[in-house]
């Protein structure tokens, strides 16, 4: 079963007792359920004007590059149970000089899903053909608009004709590895939703396995601070059937929050993510009583009371329950 099925099941189950339910089953089972997602380096090359790397304060507390002498000890800690690796999550991942390093390691730790996202100025298409070799599974790329224009105003210092020739070499990739796969992440604002409608023709040639659509996020004082969907809201079905149409054609699949969901912050399907969910960066290990440089996760879970902690929450009261939603959009996969 593949990541995004598991994704599809968790959406489907609505009850979160029985999300945690099936969470106990997976841990007593010792199968895969984490989601490492890693930053090794603090860095981006661009200045996306949505993101936090245009707020100067934010950026100065982002530093450091996760020692390379310490990936066989992340490995050893984490990712024997790790359903996917999600290299790249908030920072640029190309900019790490040791990532053969880390796919090496999860391809020997066996994990069934490695992935990783990035903004694809960098990309050159031996590294990539050798990231392949050594597991990588999926490379998303963010995107913030369709046209030149529009690209490298909202993707400060990007350049769109570099990114396209990114794109080429992956869809040439996938010709030589069939089961590679490319995401495209989509975010939108009031400013770049309507050029979605003119996507596939600026991508006709390129080979999209997902393509995920999603709205603005307030990440910290960026440069771009329009988070309103109001003009979006209106004209959102029309634009959303349209790409999922041409997805379609183009054997795409499309993820996007339906219009009833696109306002709506709060999701049953995130109470089980400080559970799944494991972030790593230089500068933070996901639960900070964990000691991964003495211990595996299987050793914290008996420490901590993992089974009894699940148990706990399935009969919990609804309250405590609620108390774990965080914000989250609800997606869905076509
Ligand atoms: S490429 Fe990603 S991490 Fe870098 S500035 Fe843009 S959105 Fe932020």
């Amino acid at each position: 079963m593949n990541y995004y099925s598991l994704l599809k099941i968790n959406n489907l189950i609505k009850n979160p007792r029985l999300k945690f339910l099936g969470l106990l089953c997976f841990h007593i089972l010792k199968k895969r359920y984490i989601s490492v997602q890693f930053d090794p380096v603090n860095a981006c090359n661009l200045r996306c004007k949505m993101c936090y790397f245009t707020d100067k304060d934010y950026v100065k507390k982002l530093k450091g590059l996760f020692p390379k002498e310490e990936l066989p000890l992340l490995s050893k800690a984490v990712l024997k149970r790790a359903a996917k690796l999600q290299v790249g999550c908030g920072t640029e991942p190309t900019l790490y000089k040791n990532l053969d390093d880390i796919f090496i390691l999860a391809q020997q730790a066996k994990v069934p899903y490695i992935s990783m996202t990035t903004n694809a100025n960098l990309i050159e298409k031996d590294t990539l053909r050798n990231w392949v070799l050594h597991g990588l599974n999926e490379i998303t790329v963010s995107l913030h608009g369709v046209t030149k224009e529009s690209y490298e105003h909202f993707m400060g210092k990007g350049n769109f004709d570099r990114f396209l020739l990114s794109l080429q070499y992956i869809t040439e990739i996938k010709k030589e590895f069939p089961d590679f796969k490319l995401r495209i992440n989509y975010t939108f604002n009031e400013d770049n939703f309507l050029e979605l409608k003119d996507f596939w023709k600026t991508f006709k040639d390129i080979n999209i396995d997902y393509l995920q659509i999603r709205p603005i996020d307030k990440i910290g004082n960026t440069e771009y601070n329009n988070f309103s969907l109001e003009k979006i809201l209106p004209v959102y079905n029309e634009v959303y059937t349209l790409v999922n149409k041409k997805a379609i054609e183009h054997n795409t699949i499309l993820i996007a929050p339906k219009l009833d969901r696109l306002n709506y912050k709060q999701s049953m399907n995130s109470v089980i993510r400080p559970f799944t969910y494991c972030y790593i960066s230089p500068l933070v290990f996901w639960h900070k009583d964990f000691n991964w440089k003495q211990e595996t996760y299987n050793q914290y879970c008996k420490r901590t009371g993992f089974t009894s902690q699940m148990i706990r929450l399935i009969f919990a009261k609804n309250a405590t329950i609620q108390a774990l939603q965080n914000k989250s959009l609800n997606y869905d996969i076509n």
